[in-house]
């Protein structure tokens, strides 16, 4: 077990306090936390995470969030504001989805705390809603290999089957054959990335589409982390396929406004082709002394802040903003990706975007990310193959940072080569969250789980 967070340096609060601690006080010990925390990715070379990593940006967002944080959205009588931002994020992103080209449904939306919230409401709606509509008591949805966990999360909740389609090895893509041929009356949606979080490839979502519409299945794709910068990376001309409400037989599309929507942690947005699929997992309890109840998601209470400074960003940023954040990224992970390519031990995997995976055939690429680490490269391990991935986000576009992506790999290489014939020390957890994986994996990352769920039982006895 390591030490508890901080001991030594700040109070630790095995009990609710008798006496009050000053503000001033409880803000200086969290802006020391803050601070030091922020440093490990202001470098820029941590993957994904800190999609945004521009404090003015932040303080813009803050001040947003602070005028709507103690607000209860569920109490729309008090705050009909929190309509006005729901509504329009969830138009915003309908538009930057092409919404425009339905011709048959209603396109609506819902705003989730996040990609598995909106993931998870989405395989309730089909749920729902092949059961209403099909009298589908067993339902079954598909998704790709490399599909996100929150689909097998919302599938274990959900009572739903989840069938998995093997990916093609070399381009990455799922086997939309395979697809085909396991729906059958109980399947209520396929699934497809844009992108998926592995490998950065985009799913053939045009062949899915004509699959869903010709089964009669829905079509979900998972634009979470794709989908507020994939629609700039096609307006600016990279080699983007069409994944949206373009293609006929897409039903529902995530996009995580808390990614490359660049607002703050807790919000993502779940968008329909047609408002029946979405009204179908709306909850009622009419009957409850309580009084009526209702709300449209899983949650109950929300704070208005995130809806306020979602809203807040989007607006703010527009499409310029995200246009021009989105060449930034797009150029940086070009440059990143022509780096990696220059040593011909390494490969990336696919054909990828903002977001790029490598391998290698002649070392474990565990090597490479054990000298990286060394360097203060964060980056997120995969397996099956082994492989480092890196999604670009604001951070990297700052100067230097490719310039030094580019002589650390060289240097890294060159390690991996002197120490191929050893265990590297390394292993693949999503998050980052790497060490020693063993063969017994379940029981390490139970205690990770552990270590991280359970500190509190750490926390050191009273002085
Ligand atoms: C991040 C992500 C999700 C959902 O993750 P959250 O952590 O719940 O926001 C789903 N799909 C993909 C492809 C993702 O990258």
């Amino acid at each position: 077990m390591t030490t508890f967070p901080y001991d030594g340096r700040f109070t630790v609060h095995r009990r609710l306090p008798e006496h009050g601690t000053p503000r001033p006080e409880v803000l200086e010990a969290l802006r020391t936390m803050a601070v030091e925390e922020d440093a490990t990715w202001e470098s820029g070379k941590c993957s994904g995470t800190m999609y945004c990593g521009d404090h003015e940006h932040y303080r813009f967002m803050n001040e947003a969030f602070g005028l709507f944080a103690h607000v209860n959205v569920l109490q729309r009588d008090m705050c009909p504001s929190a309509t006005k931002f729901e509504s329009e994020i969830i138009a915003m992103s309908l538009d930057l989805l092409h919404a425009e080209a339905v011709t048959s449904g209603e396109p609506v939306g819902l705003v989730a705390t996040g990609g598995t919230g909106s993931i998870c409401h989405a395989m309730l709606a089909y749920r729902e809603y092949a059961a209403a509509e099909r009298g589908v008591r067993r339902p079954n949805v598909i998704k790709p290999e490399t599909g996100h966990p929150a689909f097998d999360k919302a599938c274990h909740l959900f009572g739903i089957e989840l069938r998995v389609a093997p990916v093609d090895p070399v381009t990455t893509l799922v086997d939309t054959d395979w697809v085909d041929r396991h729906i059958d009356g109980d399947t209520v949606a396929i699934i497809g990335s844009a992108c998926n979080y592995g490998y950065g490839t985009v799913d053939p979502i045009d062949r899915m589409s004509e699959i869903a519409l010709r089964h009669g299945v829905g079509l979900h794709v998972d634009g979470c982390l794709g989908g507020f910068i994939l629609p700039f990376g096609q307006e600016l001309g990279y080699d983007v396929p069409v994944f949206d409400y373009r293609l006929p037989g897409v039903t529902s599309i995530s996009a995580d406004t808390h990614k490359y929507g660049y607002a703050f942690k807790g919000t993502s947005v779940l968008t329909f082709r047609d408002k029946a699929i979405r009204n179908a997992q709306y909850f009622f309890l009419s009957g409850w002394s309580g009084g009526k109840y209702c709300s449209p998601g899983m949650e109950g209470s929300r704070s208005g802040g995130l809806i306020a400074a979602t809203w807040a960003a989007m607006v703010q940023l527009g499409r310029e903003g995200y246009r021009q954040y989105a060449r930034a990224i797009f150029e940086t992970a070009a440059t990143m990706q022509r780096s990696v390519l220059s040593h011909p031990e390494l490969r990336i995997l696919g054909s990828p975007t903002f977001l790029f995976s490598f391998t290698s055939d002649e070392f474990d690429i565990y090597h490479v990310n054990d000298f990286m680490r060394e360097r203060g490269w964060r980056f997120n391990g995969q397996q099956y193959p082994n492989a480092l991935h890196m999604a670009v986000t604001r951070p990297q576009t700052q100067d230097g940072v490719a310039a030094a992506f580019d002589g650390d790999l060289t240097d890294a290489v060159a390690y991996a080569r002197a120490h191929a014939g050893d265990a590297p020390r390394s292993g693949a957890i999503y998050g980052g969250v790497a060490g020693g994986l063993t063969d017994e994996a379940d029981e390490f990352i139970k205690m990770v789980m552990g270590e991280m769920m359970d500190a509190q039982q750490a926390i050191p006895a009273d002085a």
